[in-house]
């Protein structure tokens, strides 16, 4: 995450800071800066927690883990437990779903209370280089100014030129999709990405009869090709119905459906579906900051940034979604620390070498590092070591042995160059590819770590023994 080993940390006196955004990037940055001895101000236009608590990361997952519970039911018998499922009542899921959200929310505003960080409600704009006009719930203004301000005004969902789209009652993005009255009968999803591929796991658990729309060749784009085609075999087989290569053209109306003209590799088709979820990416949320009054250069709202996440403007700083770079919470609280450390007298650069992407799929799914395609673009002379999950028993006992693990590991060195998971707790497991990655450790690391049995994250091992043709649960090919 940081160039450079353990620092010593200054503390900072008499120094200002201002952060403008309380998401993950936001608070995070600000509890730093107050760690540091700074007198930090908070400015938040919404709700603490940004998109990550309210409308991202936590409320899909919460769908989700019940969407998992509906899945694990209908496998019950098969372990011996006899279940009569009475379906779900969604008022309840979306209630567990609000007070997990609420829960994390009083957590974060305690956190910055106890961190001494005053916290302001309002929405910021520039109106110089280091000087703030804040319009606040009550209609009033007020001016504040800053040593120090760090941006983490984050992203809102984009919506993409396709006629019908916009304004359109049954097109829906991300945050309305968290809150519907009830699942829809038939939803079309446009955008085979991560919101896409998530909801879309969340609503085939929940009887909705679910199509995903993705303009690529491939789902997934940064994920590793070999497992995003393992996943997809394993969507289409729980009944998603999944078009790659596939473009909408427009979005109009049939009868009480949504009717959707889709270009699938040249030939036109349409479809009919209750609601469309619109997940074609997000777009930076700085239209209000006014960037340009404080002379912060960016390119058309992505707010640019060196790799001590400095803007063009001396002492103010920008971390997170509104870069518009690599959009995710960890990304974003990594980048806040870091800029809070920086703006208080510290040098270090952010490195997103170690940093893990996951999907919240049926299994997860994650990867850390350099996928087999990346690898071959950059030339880089690579071996694969494979592992399936069917022989290893934990997987086996939690989902039928579904899934498998790949790593890849340059020639030269035997070092370990990225970790791919498909299955059980994927998610969680990335965390020993990542902490592989950053201390740079090769196959013979891994390798001579013992990993307790039985778990699947064995199957890490195993997988690096294969690359060395050594697998003990496998016959090496
Ligand atoms: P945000 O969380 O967007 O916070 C920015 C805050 O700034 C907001 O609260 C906003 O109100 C405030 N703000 C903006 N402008 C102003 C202003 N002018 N004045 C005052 N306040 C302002 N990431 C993951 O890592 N894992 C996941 O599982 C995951 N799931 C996701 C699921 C969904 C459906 C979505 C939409 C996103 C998901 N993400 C996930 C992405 C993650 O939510 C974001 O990357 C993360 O929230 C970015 O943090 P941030 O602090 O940069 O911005
Ligand atoms: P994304 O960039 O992950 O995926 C968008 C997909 O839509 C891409 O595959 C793209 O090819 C496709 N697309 C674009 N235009 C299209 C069109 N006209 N027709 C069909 N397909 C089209 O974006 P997202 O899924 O909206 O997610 C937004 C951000 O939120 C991402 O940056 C992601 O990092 C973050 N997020 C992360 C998680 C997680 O970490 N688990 C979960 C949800 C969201």
């Amino acid at each position: 995450m940081k160039n450079g080993v353990t620092r010593l940390f200054i503390m900072a006196k008499n120094i200002s800071l201002i952060v403008i955004g309380g998401g993950p990037g936001g608070y995070v940055a600000a509890i730093r800066g107050a760690q540091l001895g700074a007198d930090v101000t908070l400015i938040e236009k919404n709700r603490l927690g940004g998109t990550c608590l309210n409308v991202g990361c936590i409320p899909t997952k919460a769908l989700l883990h019940a969407a998992e519970i509906m899945e694990e039911m209908n496998h019950a018998a098969e372990y011996g437990i006899k279940v009569k499922s009475e379906g779900y009542d969604w008022k309840q899921v979306l209630a567990k779903k609000g007070a997990v959200v609420n829960q994390l929310v009083g957590g974060v505003t305690g956190l910055l209370k106890a961190n001494k960080v005053k916290v302001m409600e309002g929405e910021a704009s520039f109106t110089g280089a280091k000087t703030l006009s804040v319009k606040k719930k009550d209609g009033k203004t007020e001016t504040i100014t800053g040593d120090k301000i760090i941006i983490a005004a984050g992203s809102v969902p984009a919506i993409p030129p396709i006629p019908g789209v916009e304004g359109n009652p049954a097109c829906i993005d991300s945050t309305a999709a968290l809150s519907l009255e009830n699942p829809p009968e038939s939803l079309l999803v446009i955008g085979g990405g991560v919101i896409g591929m998530e909801l879309a796991t969340a609503y085939n658990a929940f009887g909705t009869k679910v199509t995903i729309v993705e303009a690529l060749p491939k789902l997934l784009p940064m994920m590793d090709g070999e497992l995003t085609a393992m996943l997809r075999g394993l969507m289409e087989k729980k009944g998603i119905e999944i078009l790659t290569e596939a473009k909408v053209l427009s979005v109009g109306k049939s009868g009480d459906k949504a009717e959707v003209q889709v270009d699938l590799k040249g030939t036109k088709k349409a479809f009919l579906a209750e609601k469309v979820l619109v997940a074609v990416g997000r777009r930076t949320d700085t239209g209000a900051l006014q960037l340009d009054k404080a002379g912060i250069r960016h390119d058309r709202g992505k707010i640019q940034v060196n790799e001590l996440m400095e803007t063009s403007v001396k002492d103010v700083y920008a971390i997170g979604d509104c870069l518009g770079q690599i959009m995710l919470a960890h990304i974003a609280s990594a980048q806040g620390e870091l800029a809070a450390e920086n703006a208080l007298g510290h040098k270090a650069g952010f490195d997103s070498k170690t940093n893990p992407s996951c999907v919240y799929t049926v299994p997860e799914f994650a990867g850390v590092g350099l996928t087999e395609e990346s690898a071959k673009e950059k030339g880089i002379d690579y071996g694969v070591g494979n592992f399936p999950l069917f022989a290893n028993g934990k997987a086996l006992i939690a989902n039928g042995g579904v899934g498998a693990i790949k790593i890849l590991y340059g020639k030269k060195f035997n070092e370990i160059l990225g970790v791919h998971i498909l299955g059980p707790r994927a998610t969680d497991m990335i965390g020993e590819g990542a902490l592989a990655i950053g201390l740079e450790a090769t196959l013979e690391e891994v390798i001579n770590t013992i990993h307790a049995h039985p778990t699947v994250t064995e199957a890490v091992r195993e997988a690096a023994l294969a690359a060395e043709k050594r697998a003990i649960h496998i016959p090496n090919k």
